[in-house]
């Protein structure tokens, strides 16, 4: 029944998060080239064609460039929102199926539970998600310009948070893009900066989690160092000692175990709602 997780690669290169538990075994994107995605589910020890599913967040390439293949060749479902499937042009490949999900909506997978949620990004209709596994869950939101109230709500109920850490605002300022895209990433619907992800550690974490991974690190925009001390310091200020955090660097992790905490209701669930 346990629950754990690996990412296969994180930011622009392209991202996908395997997650194992309650008999089933699905990834969170597909944003690799499918024979580079293989690759990495066979080095994790996981048969391609042994998934049970996709979960697309988003049409963008770095998240669904792989996915129309590796259902294709290995006869893998996907799902996702009405909008990413025609966004992605998914019609045009010939998929071993997709489901339709609406934000809000749960999916069952053996004792896995997938739920979907709205993150505001400027994609046709982008997704983070819940994956609970018994008393055990693990949040999972890349690509979102701020944090909703509504995701917050959803994160603070998690055991492990992986949350994108995209960007130091100085270096996005005075980095090599052109404004355009600058005022895109900045914007409401664009990614969240290293100060985003410390105001939800300090403030918006649940009394539950005890594990944070920083995904989706820009490789021109932020340094690792920069946004692993942001949210160290977040945590002390916030005395999350029993928390640890640590980096998703492009190819990936090796895995990681999501275990239920017992410490929730001495903590007190619910005394910090300031989102
Ligand atoms: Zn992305
Ligand atoms: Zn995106």
């Amino acid at each position: 029944m346990s629950l754990c997780f690996r990412v296969l690669g994180s930011g622009s290169e392209g991202n996908a998060t395997l997650v194992e538990g309650g008999g089933a075994r699905v990834l969170l994107d597909a944003g690799l080239g499918p024979r580079q995605l293989a690759e990495r589910l066979l080095s994790a020890g996981v048969d391609p064609a042994r998934l049970d599913a996709v979960f697309v967040s988003h049409e963008h390439g770095d998240h669904a460039r792989g996915a129309a293949a590796l259902s294709a060749r290995f006869g893998v479902p996907l799902a996702g929102t009405r909008g990413t499937f025609v966004a992605a042009r998914f019609a045009h490949a010939k998929l071993a199926g997709y489901e339709t999900l609406a934000a809000g909506e749960t999916r069952a997978i053996g004792q896995m539970q997938v739920k979907a949620l709205a993150v505001p990004h400027d994609a046709a209709a982008p997704l983070a998600f819940v994956v609970s596994v018994g008393a055990s869950s693990l949040g999972h939101a890349t690509d979102l310009g701020h944090l909703s109230r509504g995701l917050v709500e959803a994160l603070r109920s998690c055991d492990a948070v992986l949350v994108e850490s995209n960007y130091d605002p100085a270096m996005l300022r005075d980095g090599p893009y052109p404004w355009s895209l600058k005022e895109r990433i900045l914007g409401p619907l664009g990614h969240l900066a290293n100060g985003d992800v410390s105001r939800l550690l300090e403030r918006g974490l649940g009394p539950r989690c005890r594990k944070v991974v920083l995904a989706h690190l820009s490789r021109k925009n932020n340094h690792p160092e920069l946004a692993l001390q942001a949210a160290e310091e977040a945590l002390a200020r916030a005395r999350r000692g029993d928390v640890r955090v640590t980096l998703a660097p492009a190819d990936g992790t090796g895995w990681i175990g999501v275990a239920a905490s017992r410490g929730a209701a001495a903590r007190g669930e619910g005394q910090l709602r300031l989102f």
